[in-house]
């Protein structure tokens, strides 16, 4: 019944891949045909910052620390930070499409996509729970849905909602991470018990790190034993000094 309709939707509205063109067939609201996604989507498998997880051979340091972390020794609240790719090309896109034109099967296409590197993190690390950022009920009521949650669905990842967001505070694109740092203090409140817990913190794009950093500074403040981050996708810097 549901591929009935599906097909008919595709007559009454068909949708092209965005980057081929091609006709997206019993595909809806995914923006890219499968070939794309499996060719432009893919797993970054270069060495990460073990601090901040800058891909290394773009701001290289010393060791397995990059140029910054290094310079400005920077310390996190978080144990670890990885992602699935970087922010750009199709991954860009996507993210930037699910959340303004609310399209929440993109988001579970991104989290089938994920879905294996997620699960070997998850496995790796010994998570006992993982908790999605969450957004300030104004936004969920302008789009629907959290797009954390929906990826995390996506992907076949069990999650728990420990975290809120009661206040809501306009975020500025262009602060730098001390300006964010204080712009995030105190946007979150922890409704459940994470002491003695190793907790994965999971987003959709890692910018600053300020919010995943503010939310493990509260895991830890709470008794948590080990805070990991895993983002959809990463953001590198675009100049360094
Ligand atoms: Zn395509
Ligand atoms: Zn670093």
């Amino acid at each position: 019944m549901k591929l009935l309709l599906n097909a008919l939707l595709d007559l009454l509205f068909p949708e092209f891949c965005c980057l081929c063109g091609s006709f997206l067939f019993l595909d809806h609201k995914v923006i890219a045909c499968k070939k794309c996604w499996e060719r432009e989507f893919r797993e970054f498998k270069g060495e990460k910052c073990i601090k901040c997880g800058h891909p290394l051979s773009l701001l290289p340091g010393k060791g397995h620390l990059c140029k910054r972390c290094l310079e400005e020794k920077r310390e996190f609240y978080f144990d670890k930070v990885s992602y699935y790719t970087l922010y750009e090309g199709l991954a860009e896109k996507a993210i930037v499409e699910l959340k303004f034109s609310k399209l929440k099967p993109l988001a579970y296409q991104v989290g089938r996509e994920i879905s294996k590197s997620l699960k070997v993190f998850i496995n790796e690390n010994h998570i006992d729970t993982v908790v999605p950022v969450p957004v300030h009920r104004n936004t969920l009521k302008e789009r629907g849905f959290n797009q954390s949650e929906e990826m995390l669905k996506g992907a076949g990842v069990h999650f728990e909602n420990l975290l809120e967001k009661p206040i809501y505070r306009e975020k500025q694109s262009s602060m730098s991470f001390k300006e964010r740092r204080e712009n995030v203090r105190g946007l979150f409140k922890l409704n459940g018990e994470v002491k003695g817990k190793r907790i994965l913190i999971f987003d959709d794009v890692f910018t600053t790190g300020a919010t995943v950093n503010e939310i493990s500074r509260l895991l830890k403040e709470k008794g948590a034993e080990k805070v990991f981050v895993y983002t959809v996708a990463y953001t590198p810097l675009r100049s360094y000094k």
